[in-house]
């Protein structure tokens, strides 16, 4: 059997010749570490999806905000999402012109609309409630709605977005009083979005949850454009051979659903997608050291400095990552990893059968480039890490410093005279 210590970053050539512990000693740890090589890659698969022309991949954000990161996606061709105005001030720092940005809202604020509307954005709203205000905003403009199609998926309760249960977009019942409000205002509709949730596997899914949205499509006249929403999954276990999503298989069967319904619309509109994770999970491993060893009772643990404050994924959704030591061990054991956070759930591998790890070794959370840093936090007054990126030709960068004791107390104010 291959030695597992590094077997998956072996075989994409993950560090291209950096030592994982030198990168650890250098910029300490936790340290997000990006792979450029590999987030072109993936920016190309979903960029070559489909056959059909009008395509645009608008690359969700929220999955990682890092400014080098959407700087290479743009460089790359992909337009993008924004959850909020934040997500757009950024991704305009990264050189997206307001067009290459679509807004999609989820009970906001008229400022935040304004905010949209003065940057010529294009939004989308979930309600007929935030339909009437952005009428009142903006009378005469153009605007893009979310519908619920009635297709959820998803790895866990809390990331299925359609469906019967989900707080988001609008249910095709109300179609005839959503076309009155637009009348109402003289809005435009311009194009309609949805999401069905966030890591499917199945491609079929998807599909049917494009099928449900067209339904819903054909029910207005000259869109501009249909938007299927993200989800596109990765395999999270590459240490038990997990398979790939099928991308060509799904890319051939979406091709002809868009081929098919623009010769019924009449008018080759635009398709979009909304991948986060898919382009940014895999070209980031999160490296951490381990401060001890420990056995209590039935569990053995390895106490690292990978805290919830830094990758929450395990606490918050119990999301699998794989994990890699890079020591030299031969020897296999099961072990518990956890963090350095003063809570029970603390916790990044349960019972995990990993290499014989010892205090200082350097240890690789797999897969961490998607709702790793863009969630992570201050909690327990923690430095959030820093970000490296390997470029193609393996030189190493800094793209974000850690945070120091400024970033913590830099708006407190005090009341002490
Ligand atoms: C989160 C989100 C995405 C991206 O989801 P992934 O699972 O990362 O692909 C796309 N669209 C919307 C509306 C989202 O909220």
């Amino acid at each position: 059997m291959a030695k597992i210590n590094t077997k998956v970053t072996d075989q994409t050539d993950f560090f291209q010749g950096n030592d994982p512990k030198a990168l650890a000693e250098k910029y300490g740890t936790p340290l997000y570490v990006y792979n450029e090589r590999i987030l072109r890659e993936r920016c190309r698969d979903i960029k070559n999806l489909v056959t059909y022309p009008n395509f645009s991949v608008n690359y969700s954000t929220k999955a990682n905000n890092n400014l080098a990161f959407l700087e290479i996606v743009q460089e790359e061709g992909l337009n993008v999402d924004a959850m909020s105005p934040g997500e757009a001030h950024l991704e305009m720092m990264a050189g997206f012109r307001p067009e290459q940005i679509f807004y999609i809202s989820n009970n906001v604020s008229k400022d935040e609309m304004q905010y949209f509307i003065d940057h010529n954005i294009i939004m989308s709203v979930d309600s007929l409630s935030q339909l009437e205000q952005y009428g009142q905003l903006n009378p005469g403009g153009k605007i893009a709605a979310r519908f619920n199609g009635g297709v959820g998926a998803g790895h866990h309760e809390k990331v299925v977005t359609a469906g019967k249960k989900t707080k988001f977009g609008i249910n095709p019942e109300y179609i005839p009083e959503f076309k009155e409000i637009l009348k109402k205002y003289a809005l435009k509709l311009v194009g309609i979005n949805q999401h069905i949730g966030s890591l499917f596997m199945d491609g079929d899914k998807y599909i049917e949850g494009v099928k449900a949205i067209l339904e819903i499509a054909k029910q207005f006249d000259d869109l501009e454009f249909v938007d299927f929403g993200g989800g596109f999954g990765i395999p999270y276990k590459k240490l038990e051979d997990q398979a790939r999503l099928d991308i060509a298989d799904m890319g051939e069967k979406l091709s002809k659903v868009m081929f098919d319904f623009a010769e019924e619309y009449g008018k080759q509109i635009t398709f979009k997608v909304e991948p986060g994770r898919y382009i940014s999970a895999e070209c980031s491993v999160l490296l951490g050291t381990v401060h001890s060893i420990k056995q209590n009772n039935i569990h053995k643990f390895a106490g690292t400095d990978i805290g919830f404050n830094v990758l929450i994924r395990p606490a918050m959704y119990d999301s699998h990552h794989d994990i890699e030591v890079y020591n030299n061990a031969d020897e296999t054991e099961e072990i518990t990893v956890v963090g350095n956070i003063c809570e029970s759930g603390d916790i990044i591998a349960h019972d995990r059968v990993l290499p014989k790890m010892t205090e200082g070794d350097v240890i690789g959370v797999l897969d961490a480039g998607a709702y790793g840093y863009s969630m992570s936090s201050n909690y327990n007054c923690r430095l959030r890490p820093a970000e490296v990126l390997i470029r193609e030709n393996g030189d190493v960068v800094l793209t974000r410093k850690r945070d120091t004791f400024e970033d913590l107390t830099r708006n407190l104010i005090s009341i002490k005279k």
